[in-house]
């Protein structure tokens, strides 16, 4: 997306519905995290080869990459972490925040030099 995007949701059943949709899809990533992380430290539970330091190292990656689906998109504010909000898509920095986390930032960055990045 090139332009500002609000998303928000007036009515209190399509809202719950969101939410509930959102905390699936968040509880889905992170339970695909914790396997990741179950194997890291079986890993780390003795000595590691060549192979399971690249193993290790693979599964860092996979959980990092995640974690940065997560934080980037849709489902939760990258400020306040909460999940039940109205959201606007930031286009210079390409993540979404909720409404009241975006205008505490725009409204702090307003008379910087920073005031571009809250558009
Ligand atoms: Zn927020």
């Amino acid at each position: 997306m090139k332009r500002k995007k609000v998303i928000e949701i007036k009515d209190p059943q399509l809202q719950k519905i969101r939410n509930n949709l959102r905390l699936m899809w968040i509880s889905a990533v992170n339970s695909i995290v914790g396997g990741y992380l179950d194997e890291q430290r079986n890993l780390l539970r003795n000595r590691m080869n060549s192979f399971e330091m690249d193993q290790y190292a693979k599964l860092v990656r996979k959980n990092e990459k995640l974690r940065r689906i997560v934080n980037r998109s849709i489902c939760k504010c990258l400020v306040c972490q909460k999940a039940d909000r109205d959201m606007v898509f930031n286009p210079i920095t390409k993540v979404w925040f909720c409404v009241h986390c975006y205008e505490l930032n725009r409204e702090y960055y307003k008379h910087t030099k920073d005031a571009r990045f809250y558009p």
